[in-house]
C-alpha cells in the first residue's frame, strides 16, 4: 500500500469509525491510529471491508488473532491487571497498618 493509498484509507476509516480504537474504545489522535486487518490477512486474504482502526497497543496484541479471541485475550490481560493493582493495594494497605501497629 502506497503512503497516498495508506493515508485516504486511513481518512475514510477516520470518517467512518472516528478518532478512536476499534477495540478499547479509547479516543486517540488520528496519527497514533493504526490500520488493523479485522479478520487477520494469513487467516483470509482480500476480504473487503476489513480495514479498522486500532491503537498501537490493541494491534499488536492482536496480532494475527481473531477479533473474537483477540477481545476474550484482553479481557483476561485487563482482568490480571486489575487483580494485580488490587494485590498492590491491599499490600500497601497492610504495610501501613502494620508500621503504625509497630510505632504505637
Ligand atoms: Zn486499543
Amino acid at each position: 500500500m502506497s503512503a497516498q493509498t495508506r493515508r485516504n484509507t486511513k481518512e475514510t476509516l477516520l470518517n467512518i469509525y472516528g478518532n478512536k480504537c476499534y477495540y478499547c474504545e479509547e479516543s486517540i489522535a488520528s496519527h497514533e491510529l493504526t490500520i488493523d486487518h479485522y479478520i487477520p490477512r494469513d487467516i483470509q486474504k482480500g476480504l473487503k471491508n476489513n480495514l479498522r482502526l486500532a491503537c498501537f497497543i490493541c494491534n499488536n496484541v492482536k496480532a494475527n488473532m481473531l477479533p473474537e479471541r483477540f477481545l476474550l485475550h484482553r479481557e483476561k490481560l485487563v482482568t490480571q491487571f486489575r487483580r494485580e493493582q488490587f494485590r498492590k493495594l491491599l499490600s500497601r494497605i497492610y504495610h501501613n497498618w502494620k508500621e503504625n501497629e509497630i510505632s504505637l
